[in-house]
């Protein structure tokens, strides 16, 4: 399917956080594909094309069944190629960490957290325990920032890169990992592997979800959960039921991002307060448990109520 396929039926910009926040047509998938259509060039679609989240929220809405998110992430790659945004490709370029040689990792086990869990220790030594049940879990030296950051905004990743950041992971068995663009990539760079997304794989663990209530407002991390929404959503619903908590859950089934993303963070596009009130929006809650370490840092900034990771629910 591509953007040919579009025929302008509007479902797509029910739960866009781009037309929530712009109220333009312009700024959604249909304003994309419609200009598209009409053979607009990139540059006049670039600010449309560098706001979206890549939330993938769209994706699950639309009835023609055009993965929405991957056609923005090439046009993001061809934008780039005809030499639009190129500040932002070239500051994207110099953080792409320099290739170093990695040694194989013995672990079965390895945990990719991302840099906003890094800067939360304790947790993660929590995490830690709680993935370690079967086989020790090890957290990995490098787990890929910048090539999650490169694969959101559709640069080029060296292949020197991509090698160093693979081979420390070759040797494992299973991954969990923080970060959904890593998550999808790793799936056709290591279709051996066993890969879980690191904020599901905990929502799962009873020891942390039966410790949930009605005061609660649970916040699933929406990304991943767009990709996988099918299997993912009874799983969210059986939460939400058994615990009584709310979720970020939108009346179309679809979690509502925070603007938390890198891309978003490194150049914001979309204000990050107003998805946190959206998010808050007609809902009273006492407590926010997050699956994702950048979406609580994101949340902190609009609540007053207690904001934390899941992992932190063990002991509590
Ligand atoms: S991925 Fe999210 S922000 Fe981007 S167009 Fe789709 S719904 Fe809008
Ligand atoms: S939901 Fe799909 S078909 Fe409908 S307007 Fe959006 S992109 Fe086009």
């Amino acid at each position: 399917m591509s953007h040919s396929n579009c025929h302008g039926c509007s479902l797509c910009l029910l739960s866009c956080p781009m037309w929530q926040q712009r109220r333009d047509v312009q700024y959604s998938p249909q304003g994309i594909f419609k200009a598209l259509q009409h053979n607009a060039t990139h540059d006049e679609i670039a600010p449309a094309l560098f706001s979206c989240l890549l939330c993938g929220a769209c994706d699950v809405l639309c009835p023609e069944q055009i993965d929405i998110t991957d056609m923005i992430k090439t046009l993001r790659q061809e934008a780039f190629v005809k030499g639009i945004e190129i500040e932002l490709q070239k500051n994207i370029e110099s953080l792409l960490a320099q290739p170093v040689a990695e040694t194989r990792l013995e672990e079965n086990t390895i945990i990719l957290p991302g840099k906003a869990l890094r800067s939360m220790p304790d947790t993660l030594t929590k995490i830690q325990r709680l993935l370690s049940n079967e086989t020790h879990a090890v957290i990995a030296t490098d787990d890929g920032d910048d090539i999650a950051l490169a694969l959101e905004a559709g640069i080029h990743i060296s292949e020197q890169r991509r090698h160093s950041f693979l081979e420390p992971l070759q040797g494992a068995k299973r991954l969990y990992i923080s970060n959904a663009h890593l998550l999808r990539a790793l799936h056709r760079w290591l279709p051996a592997t066993e890969l879980c997304a690191l904020g599901y794989s905990l929502s799962q663990l009873n020891e942390l979800t039966s410790k949930l209530n009605k005061g609660d407002l649970y916040l699933i991390e929406a990304q991943s959960f767009h990709f996988d929404h099918k299997q993912k959503i009874t799983h969210y619903d059986q939460l939400r039921y058994q615990q009584g908590c709310q979720t970020n859950m939108d009346l179309q089934r679809n979690a509502i991002p925070t603007a938390a993303g890198a891309l978003n963070t490194l150049r914001p596009a979309l204000d990050s307060t107003e998805q946190g009130n959206w998010i808050l929006s007609g809902r009273n809650v006492q407590r926010i448990v997050v699956e994702c370490a950048e979406d609580g840092l994101a949340m902190s900034q609009v609540t007053h109520h207690p904001v934390l990771h899941i992992a932190d629910l063990m002991g509590a």
